[in-house]
């Protein structure tokens, strides 16, 4: 990813934290980065240009094929999903999750988010497998602590919130809320 469009979605982040601490109410203006001021469930919405290779902690050494990932996470510490947003579009140096290492390889594209029951993040993951095209990518990734395939997905075609919400609606309906999306590029 280009560092200038990091820093402009780093940027519309910070500015509508400043707005939200002045204030103590969400009011960016900005409906969709209202709802970052809480806790909630994401998808980092990963593209990676040419395969990969990648050691991920004690996953090992992972060959990503090139195409489409889609990471769900939740975010309910310190912060909440700013914190936690923020931390993803600036790549770690000090990689902690297994998604810090993949990371550095791919350009985001996109991040889906909505104020969900952390619980929620196991649905999304399942919801994402619907799609078309998609698949388990790294059994365990992003997965240690659930009964998860994996909570990264590999799509061999770009991601569409409206089918992904519908499949989610199918799967459980209280974790599908409107979605949010913040577009970092393309
Ligand atoms: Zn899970």
């Amino acid at each position: 990813m280009h560092s200038n469009a990091i820093q402009s979605a780093v940027s519309v982040l910070e500015k509508s934290r400043n707005g939200y601490v002045a204030k103590s109410t969400p009011a960016t203006g900005d409906p969709r980065l209202d709802a970052l001021y809480g806790k909630g469930v994401y998808v980092l919405h990963l593209r990676i240009e040419k395969e990969a290779r990648a050691n991920v902690g004690r996953l090992g050494r992972i060959v990503f094929a090139a195409g489409y990932y889609a990471y769900v996470g939740r975010a309910f510490g310190p912060g909440g999903l700013f914190a936690r947003l923020t931390h993803h579009l600036r790549p770690s140096t000090s990689p902690h999750w297994h998604i810090d290492f993949l990371r550095p390889h791919g350009v985001v594209d996109k991040i889906w988010w909505s104020r969900t029951a952390p619980a929620c993040e196991h649905s999304w993951a399942r919801g994402l497998m619907r799609l078309r095209g998609a698949s388990a990518s790294v059994r365990g990734f992003g997965s240690s602590d659930c009964r998860c395939d994996s909570h990264l997905i590999h799509l061999t075609r770009r991601p569409r919130r409206a089918a992904f919400r519908r499949h989610l609606h199918r799967l459980a309906a209280d974790c599908a809320p409107p979605i949010r999306c913040l577009r970092i590029e393309g």
